[in-house]
């Protein structure tokens, strides 16, 4: 087992060629002291949460024991290994880059679920890929992410997981000052990125891009049959698409896909998953922070939590990383950089989507791309990428559409609603410099009743601006024009709910201009179900860290865990 143990000398920085790979050991962990683990993340794994107790759980969640490999006889089902990918960084081509420290231990299905996860620790120690980093991770940014992966799932945001953090007391990392070391145990259904598909180009290697987009359509995707079908048959040829990828009809553009093969589709679907994924974070006020190609995720999933926040004040000029002097990684705009990911990866994979029906003509794999076929092949995959383009958009505003639909408590979707709710909902949030999620909780506990004159609205319009839990109903510090401009929107709200929700059966209200108490009741529950009374926001958690790590707490984490675990209940568990 020594002489599989990474070391400075054997693992040094090194380009790896021919393979997206590469076997390596975590190092060895002395006395780690387990600090949490997710128990929702227990149960997708298919794990039962007494397991958490075993000293089996607590070396295996630091690497010191790796399950399915036995270290006296040197053999097993599985070793550990670490994935290999590059990746264009603020927009330039920055090379291999990693992983420079995450580990994955083996792949497990859930029996009950059928999921199959890959597992990986961070932070476990170098590999090839670290360069000239130190393969850890401090426990501030573990923890970071450790609650935003669990707090994303709960919002019901597809993400990267996490299932334990654990402290490791003997490891001192350097960085701006010296920090404690952590270990996080992830899992993903998969941690392709875009920047998988950008070494293999930067590489050249055709053979590789043709076996990893196979593995991804039937292994990670569960098969070429669940692909969106041809541009003009939406609903494919085989399989009716899950519901949450199923596009109406309408949205999808572009001529009949007769020159669509299979590894379009593949295409069109990463591009659809990615469109999802950004809507619901535009949606939930979501910001990544660095979304690289490196960190943009073929499954469509959240991942890779560096400088992520959580809207506080409505700013759509935000961004959470001080790095970003250029604003590229804004609220804004990370659907236009998600997009720009998605055509590098278009371009990677430019040689099998343009290649047209003739994707497996034998001539095509064996000896390459001719002169003759270069100019067609290009102008197909050019014109793919571009209705990609119009699919990615319309696949966005459905699904950021639903969202705010819901999160405004209404059932219907009017074309009109943009301009007439949502847009100047943004825009008064901004001018107003109101906070983003109190604002959508505060409007789920609004009976309509209570605004159905322009003087009560006005008087309401003062909940949103307070911080603590009940506003006092006399308090006025906020200025009569900026209450006025919330009650102007409470107003055209208030039509909305009244045109979905009111009730015909009621006698007072067939002519749809009241809700009955039941049916807003039911509205307001609705509301709460969607609107989240708990995000983690970066002072809260810089508060946890402050407390983890310097007056050595432990229950906060458990207990900013649990709130991140039940985002949309009422109650609070205290400080
Ligand atoms: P990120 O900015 O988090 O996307 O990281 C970019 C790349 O740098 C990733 O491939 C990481 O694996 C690698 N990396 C970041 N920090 C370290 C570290 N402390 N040790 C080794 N590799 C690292
Ligand atoms: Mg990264
Ligand atoms: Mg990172």
């Amino acid at each position: 087992a020594e002489s599989h143990k990474a070391s400075r000398e054997d693992l040094g920085p090194r380009q790896v060629r021919g393979a997206l790979f590469t076997w390596v050991r975590p190092e060895t962990q002395k006395d780690p002291e387990l600090l949490a683990v997710s128990p929702s993340a227990m149960r997708d794994l298919g794990l039962a949460l007494s397991e958490t107790e075993t000293d089996e759980f607590k070396e295996t969640v630091v690497g010191n024991k790796i399950h399915g490999w036995d270290s006296d006889t040197l053999s097993g089902p599985g070793y550990p290994w670490a994935q290999c990918y590059g990746g264009f960084q603020f927009g330039d081509w920055a090379g291999q880059l990693g992983d420079g420290r995450a580990i994955s231990l083996f792949e497990s299905t859930n029996p009950s679920t059928g999921v199959r996860y890959e597992v990986q620790l961070k932070g476990a120690g170098i590999t090839p890929y670290s360069r000239f980093a130190d393969g850890k991770a401090v426990l501030r940014s573990s923890i970071r992410e450790f609650v935003v992966s669990e707090a994303l799932n709960a919002l019901g945001i597809p993400t990267t997981r996490a299932l334990a953090i654990s402290l490791l007391p003997h490891s001192k990392v350097r960085r701006e000052r010296i920090e404690p070391g952590a270990i996080v145990v992830r899992f993903a259904q998969s941690w392709l990125r875009c920047g998988t598909f950008d070494l293999l180009r930067a590489r050249g290697d055709r053979t590789l891009i043709r076996r990893l987009a196979t593995y991804v359509a039937e292994d990670a995707f569960g098969g070429w049959e669940t692909l969106p079908g041809r541009l003009d048959d939406p609903d494919g040829p085989s399989q009716t698409p899950t519901p949450q990828r199923k596009v109406p009809k309408d949205t999808l553009q572009g001529p009949p896909g007769a020159e669509e093969n299979r590894f379009a589709r593949l295409y069109r679907d990463i591009v659809r998953r990615n469109a999802l994924i950004v809507a619901k974070w535009q949606a939930y006020g979501f910001m990544n922070g660095v979304l690289n190609t490196d960190n943009t995720s073929i499954f469509g999933l959240s991942m890779d939590f560096g400088p992520f926040a959580f809207m506080d004040n409505f700013d759509p000029a935000y961004t959470p990383n001080h790095d970003d002097y250029l604003l590229r990684y804004s609220y804004r705009n990370q659907p236009t950089i998600i997009w720009w990911n998605l055509v590098r990866l278009g371009e990677a994979l430019g040689e099998l989507i343009g290649a047209g029906p003739d994707v497996d003509a034998p001539t095509f794999t064996a000896s390459g791309v001719t002169e003759e076929s270069a100019p067609p092949l290009i102008a197909r995959a050019e014109k793919l990428i571009n209705q990609a383009g119009e699919e990615y958009k319309s696949v966005f505003l459905a699904e950021y559409k639903r969202l705010l639909t819901l999160r405004l408590g209404l059932k219907s979707q009017p074309p009109t609603d943009f301009d007439t709710l949502f847009s100047p909902l943004l825009d008064t949030l901004e001018a107003l410099s109101l906070d983003f999620h109190l604002f959508f909780r505060r409007l789920s506990t609004l009976p309509i009743s209570a605004i159905s004159t322009p003087s009560s609205r006005l008087e309401h319009a003062a909940r949103f601006f307070y911080s603590g839990e009940d506003p006092p109903a006399d308090a006025d510090t906020t200025g009569d024009d900026r209450r006025q401009r919330i009650a102007d929107w409470l107003a055209a709200w208030r039509e909305r709910v009244v045109q979905d929700w009111g009730s015909s059966s009621s006698s007072s209200s067939s002519d749809g201009t009241t809700v009955s108490d039941e049916a807003d009741a039911e509205r307001m529950a609705a509301m709460k179900r969607v609107n989240p009374n708990f995000v983690p926001r970066g002072w809260i958690l810089d508060e946890v860290i402050r407390r983890v790590e310097k007056d050595g707490e432990r229950d906060v984490l458990k207990r900013v865990l649990h709130l991140s675990l039940h985002p949309f209940e009422d109650s609070w568990a205290g400080k």
